[in-house]
């Protein structure tokens, strides 16, 4: 047990229950490292959510609000830190969830299959008994998508994803939202919504601002998707890293 006067507390939960998802078996063998330089970036950020990833969440809870076919991906990783949260979100703005790995296994899809559902989530998308397509004709695992799910969405939130896949899906022509702590990352720079944040805290933070954001006008909401640069947003959250004190 990790007593909560501990300072590095919050971390410190969060990489029990990396460990505790590994032990399980449905984590990649390189997770632990995605994990550890997602960890050094929100370090870096003083583990707090900045203006211009807030900013990014107002305006990728509006692309989802506003998308025909929102859907969310979830690898380990962000099943392993925040499978309730990202069930919220969701249900909140009416997305479906697709289970989406890089190094995809029968076993890793069947475990991860399980965990939502023992969270009373059923719809669950990208599972071995799903009608499972590939994007732009490319016949290899990291192009495959749930024909209801990924292959015929319009907006598709990556959190936590890795180059090779978010370019995939850029080239698919789709509008992608991203949740990773890296601005540096090719996801982050190839994404039309990117959000450097830790996802243990912009999920729920995006679930607050879906249930603000569905009051209000149609209006609003294009305003708020078509006034946003990515490009400028990057380099604001990148002024965001200290290296002093
Ligand atoms: P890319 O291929 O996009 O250039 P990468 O090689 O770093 O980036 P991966 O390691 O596959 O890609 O992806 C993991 C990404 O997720 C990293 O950029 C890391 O910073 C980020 N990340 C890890 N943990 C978290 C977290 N808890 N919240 C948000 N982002 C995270």
């Amino acid at each position: 047990m990790i007593p909560k006067s501990h300072p590095r507390y919050e971390s410190l939960l969060l990489r029990d229950k990396m460990v505790k998802a590994s032990k399980e078996g449905y984590l990649a063998d390189s997770a632990m490292i995605a994990h550890g330089r997602g960890e050094a970036f929100d370090y870096l950020i003083g583990e707090k959510t900045t203006y211009p990833a807030k900013r990014a969440m107002y305006v990728a809870v509006a692309a989802l609000l506003l998308s025909n076919n929102p859907v969310i991906s979830v690898n380990g990783n962000a099943t392993a830190l925040a499978i309730n949260e990202i069930i919220e979100l969701a249900e909140s703005v009416g997305a479906k969830i697709e289970i989406n790995l890089f190094y995809r296994t029968d076993e890793r899809v069947k475990i991860i299959t399980q965990l939502y559902k023992n969270q009373g989530y059923k719809d669950i998308l990208g599972t071995l008994d799903d009608d499972i397509e590939y994007l732009n004709d490319i016949k290899n695992n990291r192009a495959t998508a749930s024909k209801t799910g990924i292959y015929s969405a319009d907006t598709i939130l990556i959190p936590l994803e890795d180059g090779d896949r978010a370019e995939i899906l850029k080239k698919s022509g789709k509008n992608i939202l991203t949740i990773d702590l890296n601005p540096l990352s090719r996801t982050s720079k190839m994404s039309d919504v990117s959000i450097m944040d830790n996802i243990v805290r912009a999920i729920p933070f995006m679930t607050k601002i879906a249930e603000d954001l569905k009051t209000q006008d149609k209006k609003v909401l294009i305003e708020l998707v078509n006034e946003f640069d990515n490009e400028e947003n990057l380099k604001e959250s990148l002024e965001q890293i200290k290296l002093k004190e």
